[in-house]
């Protein structure tokens, strides 16, 4: 039976079979959603104020990562993600990577990544 009324809620985490899980650096959602990515206005912000001048030049001018510097083409995969070992990949931009990023997975995804995880940070 249900506890509470969030318990019926398609994206409750307060039921057990919706155990968290960490971030299995797996890459796959680098890998799938790379290519399609967009900017915050906080993002551009705080490049402008880090001097990131390599990552505001790979954004077009309608706010989508990640171009090429010089053509403007669109990049796919994401030329940030980088095998740290056989089994796992990580983002060589971690600490200032977009919003997109650090926001995912959503209440879009029901805050289950692609791996199938219910993911803790
Ligand atoms: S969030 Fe999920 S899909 Fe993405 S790297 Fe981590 S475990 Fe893999
Ligand atoms: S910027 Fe980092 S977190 Fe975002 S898609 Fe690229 S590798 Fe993944």
């Amino acid at each position: 039976m249900f506890d509470t009324l969030k318990d019926l809620l398609p994206w409750s985490t307060s039921t057990a079979a919706k155990k968290e899980t960490c971030c299995a650096c797996c890459g796959n959602c680098c890998r799938y959603f790379g290519g399609h990515l967009h900017t915050s206005a906080h993002d551009i912000e705080r490049w402008k104020r880090e001097g990131r001048e390599d990552l505001l030049s790979r954004v077009n001018r309608l706010g989508w990562i990640w171009v090429d510097p010089v053509t403007k083409q669109l990049l796919d995969p994401c030329p940030f993600l980088l095998q740290a070992d056989q089994q796992r990949w990580i983002c060589s931009i971690n600490e200032t990577k977009p919003d997109i990023c650090r926001d995912y997975p959503t209440i879009a995804h029901e805050f289950r990544c692609l791996s199938g995880g219910f993911l803790k940070f």
